[in-house]
């Protein structure tokens, strides 16, 4: 047998790179993410060792079987589901404009159990027996219609699994009571450790804002297991978010989420940070969440960071959001404004070329097969030409559709708005991976039913 190379002739290809580490590189092989850290003083015989090439090649077809089942070969399970164009808050970067928000429609509660029952029926066909789909009321707040909400679950029951986004005000202890006897999941939005950061983009119609109400919401809901808070990240937040890891911890809270703005909107870009600055204080929180495990024998989840970890050391244990092209949107969910009108995304609702029919009077799989929602689902990182040659383009994704629509003259084939913020977390996840600390930012039992399928110890 004739012997293979690596990056010529039948050779698999490997790009190196750079990982800051003192020690270790990266080799990766982009289309099929598989990676392996090399010592730098090792980087040479590694790339003309037979034994490792051979060892990959026999295992590539299913590597990339793999990736591409993770990319195409899913079907929903997940709704985001807008009961309202409704809310209560003016936030600075919301998605939904301002004249929805203001003036636009509540869903009847009549209506809301009508789509319930439509997607119950659609799913059976789509979702494996023994699992609930799930629909997560989303907004604009939902709460501002929160009695068809709770009559929807309250009907619904066993038949998917509910969550709500939500800005916490309207969370009474009634409200509250109703949650945690219908195990509902519960996100709640807020932006920093004190009233003074957290308040700035996050209003009411008068300027208000409510901080010091929301933490009580926290104290009640921490021990609930389906409770988890949003950090939006913004040049008015971005120097204060290892204190913000901190104010988490201290509250109790055991996922977060720390997500960078999505700059859909143009009022959302006034707040839009710079990549490196944004990626700078981000990496810094990651590692005071560690300081605070390594201290307290607790952990608060980062679970935008925890998946991409996964999307590096487990695609298949992944959630499929935005860290993937093509990314959730249209593919493992869609999402479903207060009039029914169907996006491929939440992030789209206020997109309107972007909507692929109606609930009400289309049939869902005939919405999923539109162009608009297979403009979305068929996103490539191969057909984006900054993207396309980046080793790390599955574990990045180049998010996000519906920002690179906006922000690039309604070019979709083109990057979202942090390449360098994805870069620099994805260069820190490998060296969590180089220095064995990955497993310090992932939640207990997530490798439960998974198995390795490839050892190669030089
Ligand atoms: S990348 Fe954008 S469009 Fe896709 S799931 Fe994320 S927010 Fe939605
Ligand atoms: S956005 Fe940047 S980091 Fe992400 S895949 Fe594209 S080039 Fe790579």
């Amino acid at each position: 047998m004739t012997k293979e190379y690596l990056n010529t002739g039948y050779g698999p290809n490997f790009l190196v790179i750079d990982i800051g580490h003192k020690d270790f590189t990266a080799l990766i092989n982009p289309k099929t993410a598989f990676w392996t850290l090399v010592r730098k003083d090792h980087l040479g015989s590694i790339i003309s060792d037979g034994k490792f090439i051979s060892s990959f090649k026999k295992k590539e077809d299913e590597f990339l079987k793999e990736m591409e089942t993770l990319r195409f070969g899913l079907k929903p399970s997940a709704v985001y589901f807008n009961p309202t164009d409704r809310c209560n808050f003016n936030c600075t970067y919301c998605y939904i404009p301002e004249k929805m928000r203001k003036h636009g429609a509540n869903m009847s509660e009549e209506k809301l159990i009508e789509g319930l029952s439509i997607l119950k029926k659609y799913f059976k066909t789509t979702v494996p027996k023994g699992r609930n789909p799930q629909i997560i009321f989303h907004g604009a707040e939902p709460l501002t219609n929160k009695e068809a909400v709770f009559a929807g679950i309250e009907k619904f029951s066993g038949d998917f699994d509910f969550g709500i986004q939500t800005n916490a005000t309207l969370l009474d202890d009634e409200a509250i009571d109703f949650v945690l006897k219908h195990k509902v999941g519960i996100g709640i939005s807020i932006d920093g450790p004190d009233a003074k950061t957290s308040d700035k983009l996050r209003r009411d119609w008068k300027g208000e804002g409510y901080f010091n109400q929301i933490i009580k919401v926290i104290d009640s809901l921490k021990d609930h297991p389906g409770f988890n808070v949003i950090c939006t990240i913004t040049t008015e937040n971005m120097g204060r978010l290892s204190e913000t890891v901190d104010f988490f911890h201290k509250s109790g809270v055991k996922v977060c989420m720390l997500n960078i703005i999505r700059c859909t909107q143009e009022k959302s870009r006034t707040v839009k940070p710079d990549d490196a600055e944004a990626a700078k204080h981000y990496i810094k929180a990651l590692e005071r969440s560690w300081e605070l495990y390594k201290k307290t024998g607790r952990k608060l989840i980062i679970a935008n960071f925890a998946n991409i970890i996964l999307g590096i050391t487990a695609p298949s244990a992944r959630k499929l959001m935005c860290d993937i092209s093509p990314c959730g949107g249209g593919r493992c969910f869609f999402a479903v404004a207060a009039n029914g009108d169907m996006f491929p995304c939440s992030e789209f609702v206020g997109v309107k070329e972007f909507k692929g029919g109606n609930l009400f009077k289309d049939s869902i799989p005939k919405v999923l097969e539109t162009n608009v929602f297979r403009k979305v689902s068929e996103r490539q990182t191969e057909q984006i030409n900054s993207c396309m040659n980046c080793a790390i383009q599955h574990f990045c994704g180049a998010p996000c559709p519906a920002e690179a629509y906006t922000m690039n003259k309604k070019d979709i084939t083109n990057r979202g708005a942090f390449c360098e913020f994805y870069e620099e977390q994805v260069r820190y996840a490998f060296r969590l991976i180089a220095e064995e600390r990955e497993q310090d930012f992932l939640w207990k039992g997530w490798d439960k039913g998974m198995k390795q399928n490839f050892e190669y110890l030089a």
